[in-house]
């Protein structure tokens, strides 16, 4: 064995013995759940057992499709700790990608959440190859129509109390898996060692990332099938930090409730959910007083929502920049000791950048056309490397990405930035063709190719605008076919069968032709460019 020292049963150990009785508190469909440390290692134990009796063994994955509650965070930690791989799939996806995912991982048992998540898995169940059975994870299972068989995730626990012998494991061996579509082909899956879990959930605790103390009531808002929630689930409990678990589909309100009943006092998500809790709190004249800071990242934390948050109430934002290559968070932003003489705008100028790369890691920013590192002045843009202990070094079974994308150790994160003197980063351009909007991904070629598919439309580029709350939106430009009168909205019908709605272009531009590139290509630079205006984007109702 490689070594068996950095793996994630240490953090279950700390928490259930250093910590029993701190609290754990989940909001499910049924409403709010808490217990202790103590409690919540029992049920590990149990659920890992329930798990071998189903048959998984060292090696198999498991599959998770649900959304943050204490349910999901026991199998964090039951799955990996019996030599098993945790995959979480994003309930989010269209059932296209959530089919693609879970075959290509060869899933072999699925956890899933009431709702959404069944309803998901019983559209795609005759396209899934793999999985021998299925855990609602709840108090029942809804009758569902699929072939193997499936149990409420409780009743498995009352059947399978006891503890639960954690095995030796080795540190290299994969923990979690979780899909990037932050890319212009298929979602690529990427593999976490226990060792990158281990390293990364370390450098998160530090003040240089994301600082979590043990007094900290910590409230994990990214969904736990992003990159495992921002690893605020290992790093909280390894600190024995209270942890408050918000549910499925949490609006502003619910999230501005549990802050204030539970008294959270740290917590992270896209800037899109905090721009709509800054509108609720402003609406309803609510303030929100235990709240000391928030993570912000996914997407640019937009410098007028970072001072209103510090001017109206008192909470600090601090930006984060990461990947799903990089297990989330690769830098935060916040100023150097150093920096005590600037004024208050330049202060604000360097935490609205990317910031510092986190602490482990290296970066070098290249001119990919010449080839050669750009130097850090603030002004030279170029693409940003990185390297380091939680950089991923491969994608799973993705040999033609694998070498597109590293480059002698390097991960290309297809990022365009500057560096300034001072070493922060500012993202200003993305290399890929795909769209962020409210923190998930919407694949622009995908729109493309099934726009071009109508038989009225000759050609159509999506590029993606600017938006205040989503930050960003798709808008397509289509050529007509000749004769053709088609309107936006047909198109929007016609996308509606194949996508989810939140990826429907907001409009849709008729054009003579689409500006094309020396080679031929749709110029999506030119395309973006000219997309400032705001009547692009579509606002319901009108
Ligand atoms: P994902 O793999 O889904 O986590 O997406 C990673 C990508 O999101 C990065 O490569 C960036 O393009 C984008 N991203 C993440 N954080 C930020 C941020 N703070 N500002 C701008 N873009 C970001």
């Amino acid at each position: 064995m490689a070594g068996s020292d950095l793996t994630l049963r240490p953090f279950l150990w700390r928490a259930a013995n250093l910590f029993p009785e701190k609290e754990v508190v989940s909001r499910t469909h049924r409403g709010r759940e808490r217990y202790t440390y103590g409690a919540f290692d029992d049920r590990v134990n149990a659920l890992a057992n329930a798990l071998d009796a189903l048959g998984v063994g060292p090696g198999a994955r498991v599959g998770t499709l649900g959304w943050n509650h204490h349910r999901h965070f026991e199998a964090y930690y039951a799955v990996p700790l019996m030599g098993a791989q945790l995959h979480t799939v994003n309930v989010q996806l269209s059932d296209d990608h959530t089919e693609y995912i879970v075959n290509d991982a060869a899933d072999d048992l699925l956890l899933v959440d009431p709702g959404g998540p069944v309803e998901t898995l019983e559209r795609v169940w005759d396209d899934l190859e793999s999985p021998r059975a299925v855990v609602v994870m709840d108090e029942e299972t809804p009758a569902l129509d699929v072939d193997v068989s499936v149990h409420a995730y409780e009743d498995l626990l009352a059947d399978h109390a006891g503890a639960y012998g954690w095995p030796d494991l080795d540190e290299s061996q994969p923990a979690a898996m979780c899909y990037t579509s932050g890319t212009t082909g298929r979602p690529k899956g990427v593999e976490y060692t226990h060792k990158m879990m281990y390293a990364h959930a370390m450098m998160v605790m530090t003040p240089a990332a994301l600082d979590v103390a043990e007094g900290d009531v910590v409230m994990p808002v990214v969904p736990m099938f992003h990159v495992n929630s921002w690893e605020f689930p290992f790093a909280a409990t390894m600190i024995g930090a209270k942890q408050v678990y918000p549910g499925p589909s949490p609006d502003a309100e619910t999230l501005v409730s549990l802050i204030r009943d539970e008294g959270v006092t740290l917590t992270a998500g896209v800037p899109t959910v905090w721009i709509n809790v800054l509108d609720y709190l402003d609406e309803h004249d609510e303030s929100v007083p235990s709240l000391e800071r928030i993570v912000v990242g996914g997407s640019a934390a937009p410098e007028a929502v970072m001072r209103r948050y510090e001017d109206e109430y008192g909470v600090v934002i601090d930006h984060a920049w990461g990947m799903t290559e990089t297990m989330s968070i690769g830098s935060v932003s916040r100023p150097k000791s150093t920096m005590a003489g600037l004024d208050s705008d330049e202060i604000y100028a360097k935490r609205a950048k990317q910031g510092l790369l986190s602490p482990g890691l290296e970066m070098k920013v290249v001119d990919a056309e010449a080839g050669e590192r750009v130097p850090w002045d603030g002004e030279s843009a170029g693409e940003l490397y990185v390297r380091g202990a939680t950089v991923t070094r491969a994608y799973y079974d993705r040999p033609e990405a694998n070498a597109e994308e590293f480059e002698d150790g390097w991960l290309k994160t297809g990022d365009i930035v500057t560096v300034d003197g001072d070493g922060y980063i500012d993202v200003v351009d993305r290399a890929k063709d795909v769209i962020k909007s409210g923190g998930e991904w919407i694949s622009s070629i995908e729109l493309e190719n099934a726009l071009m598919g109508h038989d009225a439309v000759a050609e159509a580029a999506v590029v993606a605008v600017d938006h205040a709350k989503w930050r960003e939106r798709p808008v397509a430009y289509a050529v007509r076919a000749a004769g053709e009168d088609v309107t936006g909205a047909k198109l929007r019908e016609f996308l509606a069968d194949d996508f989810p709605t939140w990826w429907l272009p907001d409009n849709v531009v008729f054009v003579e032709s689409v500006p094309k590139t020396a080679t031929g290509k749709f110029d999506k630079k030119r395309l973006r460019e000219e997309t400032d205006d705001p009547d692009l984007v579509w606002t319901p109702g009108k």
